[in-house]
């Protein structure tokens, strides 16, 4: 994803000490970039689908982190959502460091609140919440500059998968288990 103007701007927040909501801030040489609060909402546009889909699906036990490649080279996955919430967790696991993803796996994947989170993992609340901004704002911007799927813009992602739709569906009547460890096969 390129940003341009017309993206930062509509997600920057007014309330923005760095931006004051325009989206852009100027680093070094005159030179503007994405400011940190449009990462950060990015990153919130994605937990949020990441929620919903937690909420359709079941639950967070159910997510597939299988992969298999196609023969295009391209990651199948059991189901579009299942795909997306796997991608939540597989980027970030791969991008943040370790404390970092212990504190995103407690705090958004599980839902422990920052006093949970501190006493867990011996944290001032402000160092918690200084390491949540900075996981927002990686995983945001990762999310968003993502090739060949971005997760962000949530709805071209989802989007540009509608191709898995017509995949086969499974036969009624498999369990949980199994269904998880089903492989489509991939139209050539
Ligand atoms: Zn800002």
């Amino acid at each position: 994803m390129k940003w341009d103007r017309t993206d930062t701007i509509g997600l920057a927040q007014l309330s923005c000490s760095s931006c004051h909501g325009y989206g852009l801030r100027l680093v070094r040489k005159g030179k503007e970039v994405p400011c940190r609060c449009v990462f950060r909402a990015a990153f919130r546009a994605c937990y949020n689908r990441f929620r919903d889909c937690v909420a359709a699906t079941g639950h967070i036990g159910t997510v597939s982190l299988e992969r298999c490649n196609g023969r295009d080279g391209r990651r199948v996955y059991s189901r579009k959502r299942e795909e997306y919430m796997a991608d939540f967790c597989l980027v970030s696991r791969r991008v943040l460091d370790e404390l970092e993803y212990q504190i995103f796996r407690f705090h958004f994947l599980l839902g422990a609140d920052w006093k949970l989170c501190c006493r867990r993992l011996g944290m001032s609340r402000g160092l918690f919440f200084h390491a949540v901004y900075r996981i927002e704002e990686k995983l945001g911007r990762t999310f968003a500059e993502l090739e060949p799927f971005a997760l962000y813009p949530v709805d071209e992602y989802f989007g540009s998968m509608v191709h898995h739709e017509s995949t086969p569906r499974l036969p009624p009547g498999r369990s949980g288990s199994e269904r998880r460890m089903v492989r489509l096969p991939v139209s050539a």
